[in-house]
């Protein structure tokens, strides 16, 4: 059976994927559908059909590696990568989207960036931080890091959207977003909003400035959850 998360009306309508293997898969899903955008919990190839996009969650990048090499899941991302579908990598996302991970070998190489994992220490380093994105966030909006990466440098073909410091936090190609931080972890729908634009896809318009939702709680995300599928 699937485990569609949002589509039982509009089946045909194009979707935006979450990879469901490990991670922070409801909070996205939460997110795409306040935005009226249908979503699709990604456990095997069917599950990718009609996705204008997919979104590479974070969790801990060597657990969904090994997944995505169990169940071939990496293959079919390329191909469908190939085919026109956007991606965008929230933290351990964007350590697997990327083209060279610092003392690893690389998992999807989708983004020319280099990355570094771990790179502000453990998991107490985590940390919130106050931005605006020219483009896309025009008010501050907090970001919240976790064992986050760091993106060291990008290639010629990719914009940075965030710089802070000495790290990028933020960039995208024509195709792949990444953020090293978690956007679906505050009531921030402004990166879902741009990733859906970018898939070409048509968001509810939230505000035009902020893009926040004040009916968002830390818990939204609990009526969502799926342990695992019938
Ligand atoms: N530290 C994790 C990793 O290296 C990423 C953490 C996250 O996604 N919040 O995979």
């Amino acid at each position: 059976m699937n485990n569609h998360s949002s589509d039982t009306d509009g089946r045909g309508m194009p979707a935006i994927g979450v990879l469901d293997l490990q991670g922070g898969i409801s909070e996205h899903i939460d997110h795409l559908e306040r935005l009226g955008i249908r979503s699709v919990r990604v456990k095997e190839e069917e599950d990718f059909q009609n996705l204008a996009g997919l979104i590479v969650p974070g969790g801990e990048s060597s657990c969904i590696s090994r997944l995505l090499r169990l169940f071939n899941l990496d293959e079919i991302i390329v191909q469908q990568f190939q085919k026109g579908m956007k991606i965008w990598g929230t933290c351990a996302g964007a350590i697997l989207l990327a083209k060279t991970v610092i003392n690893e070998s690389a998992h999807l190489g989708l983004i020319d960036i280099e990355i570094e994992r771990n790179s502000f220490g453990s998991q107490l380093d985590s940390f919130q931080y106050e931005a605006v994105i020219p483009g896309l966030l025009k008010k501050p909006a907090s970001l919240t890091f976790i064992r986050a990466p760091k993106i060291i440098k990008v290639g010629r073909d990719v914009n940075v959207l965030l710089q802070i410091d000495d790290y990028i936090a933020a960039a995208e190609s024509s195709d792949v977003l990444v953020t090293v931080f978690h956007p679906e972890l505050t009531g921030c729908l402004a990166f879902h909003h741009y990733f859906a634009k970018k898939c070409n896809l048509k968001p509810r318009d939230v505000d035009g400035t902020e893009v926040l939702d004040p009916t968002w709680r830390l818990t939204s995300w609990t009526r969502l959850a799926r342990i695992s599928r019938g």
